[in-house]
């Protein structure tokens, strides 16, 4: 089994094999990109690995120093040699990216003897013992796993000793005398002197990153993003570029194009005079790219023509990391940049324009779900602020929530469901659950690429970074800017678009959706098939819902017109009316109402179709509960309140107990209200026509469908369609006017699936109501499910996901698939569409699609995401 390849033998497609930064490195040298050569372990050594619990798979060993003999007649070098050693650096790298999960060794091939080496071949002794130190530093941490602290702390009483600011300022002398005493922490901490052979080195660097894979850090990211655990990490070895040799030396990295609002302008960080991570640990705040221009004109030159030429052959922005040696640059990796949603989509946009992709393709690069972020609130800018503080605007979206100052206290009150914003001096792998809990992060060190940074971008949150006025106490949880002092719990108010930070809470705005939104909607459209409506109950929903391009409305629930304040006694006067004379007049006085209700949104959707469903819930939703009632009773005989109002409590207590189900869900509502009391769905249905008959008077051109719920059987919806069609005969002969309308049903019950084809003979359309066809597939209770049992399906893996939010394809989707043949074989031109959560949830959208359905409703934010998601079923 071929376990390592030579960078010039691998491909940017096999990243499985190789990590995506090994297979990357290899891309990068296969086009002709100066990359220091190196070679990778794959990641089948790796699960070989840890099959072998622990031991190299035989040969592996053997193969690497065979490499490695390639690297060095590559280079001239020898590994461990006194006159001329070849350093490497040993990286880890899994298929998908683990960002800072797992730990790289700088440097190595150096001891005792060779550092003298680097030191006489490159006459710089400082920059050779600054690369010793690091070199002893890094292997302690990560393979002897020795405590960082110990090594910064000595270096630190240098620093102090000789009143020196920065590390690389640290003379020869000195950073002898640090190794002295690094070696000293080694020999105390392990009881053996620090490893001296390079050989031995290698085999304990690439055996600690096949063990790193299964550190805690490593785990807990695998669990939060889902990634599998057994796919394992490759291992790179690499020689050495050398960013610390002097003033034109440095690393930087960088973003081909901004990662927060997609400009096509580089974008990064660059250190002069350093090496690998420093530019991420913030040790020193480092100059941005575009300065580079000014400090190492030929580096920038040869940067900028290095970027264009990734983008063009990867076709996307670029996060790439590099280092500059005396001059010449070394590129060290390249990746896929992250980046928050508005700018994914700019990117993807320009990238059409600029001739680099397709429009296809960028519709397939924007995650639907991801289309929520750019619905995020915005800070009022027409009112004024007063920033307390600003630091860097490292991911757009405003946040405000009480300050916290620690992750885990973040995550227990983001649980509870309390607003927090975490701030910290930097943050570390390890806070991720708390910044997953917090609404926005703010930290008082770091650049636009440091941690926080980019885990907020990653996950839509609002964060400033580098907000170096602010000084934290983290005994007194408290931070101080200039002589104000904000405490734990204090609320803030973050702006991650400006940098601002503010005390208290602001006003914030609804955001304004970007041209390249636009276009990207429109391309979306153009490619779709299904039509997408909205679940609106109001007028004000519904010209929200078209302002996001709705083509209609796929549900308009009546009930919510009945709840409202001034409605409502009308509404129990018809539930508690004896007789049919009474309720028709209740009915009667809803009427208005109603006909208002219906004209206002056939007004606002015209002349995109309205579908309207009759009463769905049962009645008793409309009446105070039993205990209220109850509660009500005692207190009036307890102070003696008039007889008459003591009976007709009592009276109303009995309805209520009348009206009492003991599976309500299942119970009495939908058609069999309808059945049960014809009035109702004729006084809808009247007001549905008056409101025509009134918006026909103005010209304005309707297209309703009228909806009755929870049928099962075409005998229930046969009936209740007489007695609609009876209704329009005599507004036809009152109004003398026509109108045009379709009837039909919402397909909810598992045997008005089995049965579609004869209700479609009666019915003109059917709409799927997948929340009731969930509950009453899986037998789940919709209001109980989700609370109670569902997580333990899916903590258990019995389930993949919520059925309720994400359409269960087999069982439900089952069912939707006989409808819809079945209706077809009735009728070829029925409407078909959905309305439940599904029809805003992508995977549903594109099964929906799968099946034929004309379109798909959901509320109105979620519309973008649809139209969108409609697309990329269509591709
Ligand atoms: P991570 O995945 O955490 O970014 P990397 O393996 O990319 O880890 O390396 C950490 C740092 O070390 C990066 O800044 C990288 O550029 C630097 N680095 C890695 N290999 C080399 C090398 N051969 N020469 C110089 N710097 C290197
Ligand atoms: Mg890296
Ligand atoms: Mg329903």
């Amino acid at each position: 089994k071929k376990f390592i390849y030579l960078f010039e033998e691998g491909k940017s497609d096999m990243k499985n094999v190789l990590g995506g930064k090994g297979a990357n490195l290899a891309e990068m040298t296969r086009i002709g990109l100066p990359v220091p050569p190196g070679f990778t372990i794959t990641t089948e050594a790796c699960n070989e690995y840890q099959n072998l619990k622990g031991s190299f798979p035989s040969g592996l060993m053997e193969d690497a120093f065979a490499a490695l003999t390639v690297l060095e007649q590559k280079t001239g070098k020898h590994f461990g040699s006194k006159e001329n050693p070849l350093l490497v650096s040993v990286r880890s790298g899994a298929a998908v990216s683990m960002p800072g999960m797992m730990d790289t060794i700088l440097n190595l091939g150096l001891n005792d003897e060779s550092v003298q080496g680097l030191a006489d071949l490159t006459g710089d002794e400082r920059f050779a013992y600054d690369c010793y130190r690091r070199f002893i530093q890094m292997f302690s941490d990560v393979v002897l796993e020795i405590n960082h602290v110990l090594f910064e702390e000595v270096v630190e009483k240098y620093k102090r000793k000789l009143s020196l600011i920065f590390d690389y300022e640290i003379p020869a002398p000195e950073m002898k005398e640090i190794i002295k005493e690094y070696k000293a922490i080694v020999l105390k901490e392990k009881g053996y002197e620090f490893p001296q052979d390079v050989r031995d080195q290698l085999y304990r660097a690439i055996k600690a990153v096949f063990d790193s894979w299964n550190n805690q850090r490593a785990i807990v990211y695998r669990r939060i993003n889902k990634i599998p655990d057994d796919i394992g990490t490759a291992v790179n070895i690499q020689c050495m570029a050398f960013g610390n040799m002097g003033d034109d030396c440095g690393t930087g990295v960088a973003f081909t194009r901004s990662p927060s609002t997609g400009e096509k302008l580089l974008y990064g960080e660059f250190l002069i005079n350093a090496q690998g991570e420093d530019v991420v640990a913030g040790i020193r705040t480092p100059m941005p790219i575009s300065k580079l221009q000014e400090e190492l004109p030929g580096v920038y030159d040869q940067f900028v023509d290095t970027c264009v030429k990734l983008e063009q052959h990867y076709r996307d922005m670029q996060d790439i990391e590099f280092t500059v040696e005396k001059g010449k640059l070394y590129m060290l990796q390249t990746r896929s940049g992250k980046r928050n949603t508005r700018a994914a989509v700019k990117i993807a946009v320009d990238m059409v324009n600029e001739g680099l992709i397709t429009i296809d393709e960028a519709l397939m690069r924007i995650d639907p779900e991801q289309i929520n972020q750019l619905l995020h609130r915005q800070i009022d800018t027409s009112v004024k602020l007063e920033a307390i503080a600003q630091g860097l605007p490292a991911s757009p979206g405003a946040a405000c929530g009480k300050v916290v100052f620690d992750a885990d206290l973040a995550e227990k009150m983001g649980e509870a469901g309390e607003k927090v914003v975490l701030v910290r001096n930097e943050t570390t792998p390890d806070d991720i659950h708390g910044i997953v809990y917090a609404q926005g992060v703010l930290t008082s060190r770091g650049g636009m690429t440091s941690h926080a940074a980019v885990v907020a971008r990653g996950m839509g949150k609002p964060c400033v970074c580098g907000c170096e006025t602010i000084k934290i106490d983290a005994i007194a949880n408290q931070f101080a800017v200039g002589n104000q002092v904000v405490r734990e719990g204090d609320i803030i108010t973050v702006d991650g678009a400006t940098g601002n930070v503010m005390l208290g809470e602001v006003s914030m705005i609804e955001p304004t959706l970007s041209d390249e939104f636009a276009t990207l909607l429109n391309w979306a459209n153009e490619n779709k098939r299904l039509a997408i409506r909205a679940n609106a109950d109001t007028p004000e929903d519904a010209r929200r819902a078209r302002e996001f391009g709705a083509e209609g409305i796929g549900l308009c629930r009546t009930e919510h017109m009945f709840m409202a304040q001034e409605r409502l006694p009308a509404v129990q006067e018809m539930i508690l009316s004896e007789n049919l004379r009474d309720r028709e007049a209740a009915l009667g006085k809803l009427l208005p109402f109603q006909r208002e209700d219906f004209y206002g949104i056939l007004k606002a959707m015209s002349p995109f179709p309205v579908c309207i469903r009759l009463l769905d819930p049962p009645l008793h939703e409309f009446l105070p509960s039993h205990e209220s009632l109850a509660l009500g009773l005692v207190e009036m005989k307890h102070n003696h309140a008039p007889a008459s109002e003591i009976f007709a409590q009592e009276e109303l207590l009995k309805q209520v107990h009348k009206l009492a189900e003991v599976n309500p869900m299942l119970g009495h509502r939908g058609c069999r209200l309808g059945l049960t009391y014809p009035e109702i769905y004729i006084m809808q249905s009247r007001a549905i026509f008056e409101a025509m008959v009134l918006l026909k008077q103005e010209g304005i051109e309707t297209l309703v469908e009228i909806e009755i719920p929870l049928v099962m059987d075409q005998a229930e919806f046969l009936f209740l369609k007489k007695e609609i069609m009876a209704e329009y005969e005599s507004i036809k002969q009152e109004k003398e006017t026509e109108l045009n309308f379709t009837l039909g049903t919402m397909l909810e019950l598992p045997r008005a699936c089995l049965v579609a084809d004869e209700i479609a003979q009666e019915a003109e359309f059917f709409s799927f109501g997948t929340n009731d066809l969930t509950q009453t597939a899986l037998g789940f209770s919709r209001d109980d499910a989700e609370g109670k049992y569902i997580p333990v399906y899916l903590e258990k893996k019995i389930i993949k996901d919520n059925p309720f939010a994400v359409l269960d394809r087999k069982g439900v989707g089952a069912l939707m698939k006989i409808a819809v043949e079945k209706a077809r074989s009735t009728r070829d031109d029925l409407i078909m569409g959905i309305c439940g959560e599904h029809g805003g949830e992508p995977s549903s959208i594109e099964f929906c699609h799968l099946l034929g359905l004309d379109y798909v409703s959901c509320s109105p934010y979620r519309i973008p995401i649809a139209r969108l998601a409609a697309a990329q079923a269509a591709l």
